[in-house]
């Protein structure tokens, strides 16, 4: 086995070729937390995001190949210029940590010239002299509000409560700069940082092959693996040895060379997908062997595709299927349902800008959903309707979603006397608050991962009853949400929406798999309408009292913890 590492570039040369005041800045004037100087030997492919002067900036990129040493050096830059920064990382735990390892140390070193009254700050402002750093995890609405900024920074994107980026964003309102860069590993297609990226000029790097000339992009499968279509199908080394061959000539070429970055198309966003086979530390043979484990469970190929390859990929059945979502229809119609006083009703309620509402009645462990509605949430005529719902089918109990409409929430909490509550999803990893209820606010507060599993077992399991029209309901048949799903079928909108999140894997930096239910571009409300429904269904307490004892309900299916967030802070 051989493997080509070769540095044969002058990349100094190449840095001081030509004036740059940009690169001249991230050279002369930054250094890393361990007061190194920035090296490009093994770097050549983030040359030009330091030169880039684009006012808006999107990488995608798999893990810890410098970004956030060049993250840095774009606020310092900035506030070196008069420019404020605001930079959101997924939980304000990591920012905290963030901070304090990554900026901190920065702040009595290289840019200690450029700090306020000689005081370092705290770990969410920092002020310098001509200009603020504001540092807030995308966990913390609160946080997010009330300070303007010149420069939004959003790293880890996938990874940060999609619900509060939009204040994020508000933050540039009051700028004339109104730089934006936005930077993650990819989870699913058109998610998150893929669909920016799709929407930018969708640069890639591309390296010249010194045998034969042939300019190339590198990718796992084709440069380093090849389909052994003969016999099996799988992937395996391209003869030769794992290493990374050209896909003309076959020979071995130097993945630390210098190329160059072609676009795809002409968009504003200058977009970069950073390639993964140029990892400064990993070599190819610990992808080939991180591949070789991964390859036969689809969570950790996941995690290997988003993490290591920087590249989309969801697992296969990390969603409901409409397979699934058929075997739960009985032999009943919303319209044939008949309700008697003793029945055990239970509503869940999710807002946007509809009131998705999903009415259920509890059967034992089964919950059979009866009404299915979505209501204009600005119209009073809806609330009289979830009244009148909640007095036709004598409903029990009823949980609805506490954001985006909280006042609104709690007042249909109160007036409901007590029915309803309202439900915060929480994302703590902590087992014992999975589950927490609070009689006198009436609310709830439902581990998100944990929740969402449990409503899904049960559509695996059938214990969700669905009506034989189910398909249908919503609109009649909408093509365009069912197409690119496996095996989907035309169907409404309350069968799309319930298939729409997917369950993706994180690997957290203790090395545990994590997972959290992503939502996606598409629309998933009734998701979360039975989800809610589920909810209350858990707390009339049909099953064992989860909220005294959370350990009763270990997972049936992997380890239910929610995400920290990214990996460790990835080094230059
Ligand atoms: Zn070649």
């Amino acid at each position: 086995m051989v493997e080509v590492e070769e540095i044969r570039v002058d990349i100094e040369a190449l840095l001081f070729g030509k004036e740059n005041p940009e690169l001249e800045f991230a050279v002369n004037k930054h250094r890393t937390f361990k007061g190194n100087r920035l090296d490009f030997k093994k770097h050549a492919f983030l040359i030009d995001l330091y030169k880039d002067p684009s006012s808006e900036i999107i990488v995608k990129k798999p893990t810890q190949v410098g970004l956030t040493e060049w993250i840095i050096y774009k606020m310092f830059k900035a506030a070196f210029n008069g420019h404020t920064s605001f930079t959101v990382l997924p939980k304000q735990k990591l920012r905290d940590a963030y901070v304090d390892t990554r900026i901190n140390p920065l702040l009595t070193t290289c840019y200690f010239d450029m700090l306020k009254n000689g005081e370092k700050g705290n770990l969410s402002l920092k002020k310098l002299k001509h200009a603020y750093l504001h540092f807030v995890g995308s966990n913390s609405e609160t946080e997010m509000v009330s300070h303007p900024a010149d420069q939004l920074i959003i790293d880890e994107l996938d990874f940060c409560d999609s619900r509060n980026l939009p204040l994020a964003e508000n933050r540039l309102d009051h700028s004339n700069l109104k730089h934006r860069i936005y930077v993650s590993t990819p989870t699913l297609a058109g998610v998150g940082i893929d669909r920016r990226y799709v929407g930018s000029d969708k640069k890639k790097w591309h390296l010249k092959c010194e045998h034969c000339g042939k300019w190339q992009t590198l990718n796992f499968f084709g440069n380093v693996l090849m389909k052994d279509d003969d016999i099996t199908g799988d992937w395996i080394p391209i003869t030769g040895g794992v290493g990374i061959h050209c896909v003309k000539c076959g020979g071995i070429m130097n993945r630390f060379a210098v190329g160059e970055y072609i676009a795809e198309q002409k968009s504003d966003p200058s977009g970069y997908h950073i390639p993964a086979l140029c990892h400064p530390t990993k070599s190819i043979k610990e992808l080939y062997k991180k591949w070789i484990y991964s390859k036969d469970n689809e969570y950790e190929k996941q995690i290997f595709m988003n993490n290591d390859l920087g590249e989309c990929y969801a697992a296969e059945g990390s969603n409901i299927s409409q397979n699934s979502l058929d075997n739960c229809k009985a032999n009943y119609n919303l319209s044939n349902t008949h309700i008697n006083v003793s029945d055990r009703c239970v509503i869940g309620i999710d807002v946007g800008k509809y009131f998705h509402v999903i009415v259920g009645r509890v059967e034992g462990k089964k919950l059979r959903v009866v009404v299915v509605k979505k209501l204009l949430i600005d119209d009073d005529a809806s609330i009289v309707e979830i009244f009148a719902l909640i007095k036709k089918y004598g409903i029990k109990k009823g949980v609805i979603d506490a954001r985006p409409e909280n006042k609104l929430s709690n007042k249909i909490s109160e007036k409901s006397g007590g029915i309803i509550w309202t439900c915060d999803y929480s994302t703590k990893e902590n087992a014992t608050e999975i589950f927490k209820e609070d009689k006198e606010k009436r609310r709830v507060v439902a581990n998100r991962t944990w929740s969402i599993d449990d409503m899904v077992e049960g559509v695996r399991l059938q214990n969700i009853l669905l009506p034989m029209e189910a398909h249908t309901i919503g609109g009649g048949y909408d093509e365009v949400q069912a197409k690119g799903k496996k095996g989907a079928k035309p169907c409404g909108e309350f069968y799309s929406q319930l298939q729409a999140p997917t369950r993706i894997a994180i690997r957290d930096s203790r090395g545990l798999i994590r997972y959290s239910w992503q939502e996606g571009s598409e629309q998933d409300h009734y998701f979360h309408a039975l989800n809610y429904c589920n909810i209350a269904k858990l707390q009339i307490g049909t099953m064992t009292s989860i909220s005294e004892n959370p350990e009763n309900f270990q997972p049936q299916l992997r380890d239910r913890d929610m995400m920290t967030g990214m990996e460790d802070f990835d080094s230059f």
